[in-house]
């Protein structure tokens, strides 16, 4: 669609560390309700290339624009996070000794301040959609349970949902399914599907039967940039991806 720019849309972006590119010349689209992979061997630059996104890491060259003409790289985090980005790390952070429900109350009130948070009451609406959150991240009949009870992959979800507490445009997660069991890992995919109908979700994983299940848009990073892009069918026959993979 001419008249809509994607959502995320990294213009030839470098970054080195001591000399060595580990982002090189990256261009990257994510449109308006895509869900994409990303995956790639170990030093490909899937993690810089995040930390550019949310504004942890300035690239050296490029640009970074979000819904069209806001450019990222003059953003710090805090005002790239307001902007709708939110980002989940590998690790699990949740608020072990408050229960489900608390803890999406505490990341819905986050921008009032946390002190606020004990004197704001939510609203009919706020309680409408953590409602919703609860159905997305499969915890409605936990609700009232401490995360610290939480199985690994119940507090994985939990912490998306306290980012969809948030409302963000773009959700990145980096590899969601690590530790997960197998019947946790096809749920997560259902639910990042599910979460995808209306925001944008990139997702970097290396457990490939996650990701045919994600049935997402496929781009291989390999030594800072784009290798390959399309279904994971398409890109697990070209002969780069094999050879980067195995290659080495
Ligand atoms: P991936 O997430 O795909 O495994 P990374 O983005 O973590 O790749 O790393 C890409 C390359 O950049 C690697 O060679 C890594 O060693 C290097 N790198 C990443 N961050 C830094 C840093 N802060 N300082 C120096 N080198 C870094």
């Amino acid at each position: 669609d001419q008249n809509h720019p994607p959502l995320l849309y990294l213009d030839g972006v470098s970054v080195s560390f001591d000399g060595f590119k580990a982002i090189n010349n990256l261009s990257l689209i994510v449109q308006h309700g895509e869900l994409q992979a990303i995956i790639g061997p170990n030093g490909a630059g899937k993690t810089t290339m995040m930390d550019i996104v949310t504004g942890k890491t300035r690239p050296d060259e490029g640009e970074v624009f979000f819904t069209g003409d806001i450019d990222l790289t003059r953003l710090d985090e805090a005002a790239i996070a307001e902007l709708g980005i939110g980002r989940k790390f590998q690790k699990p952070t949740v608020f072990e000794s408050h229960t489900v429900w608390d803890n999406l109350e505490l990341a819905l009130k986050k921008p009032r301040g946390v002190f606020s948070a004990w004197f704001y009451n939510s609203s009919k609406e706020d309680e409408e959609r953590l409602e919703e959150i609860l159905a997305t991240i499969r915890l409605t009949v936990r609700r009232d349970e401490l995360a610290a009870n939480l199985s690994h992959g119940q507090k994985q979800w939990l912490e998306i949902g306290m980012l969809l507490a948030q409302d963000p445009k773009l959700l990145l997660v980096d590899e969601p399914v690590a530790g997960m069991t197998d019947a946790e890992t096809v749920e997560t995919a259902r639910l990042l599907k599910e979460i995808a109908a209306s925001r944008s979700v990139i997702v970097v994983e290396h457990d490939m039967s996650f990701i045919r299940d994600l049935a997402a848009r496929v781009t291989v990073l390999a030594e800072g940039s784009v290798l390959a892009q399309g279904s994971l069918d398409h890109v697990s026959a070209d002969p780069r991806v094999i050879e980067s993979y195995l290659g080495r």
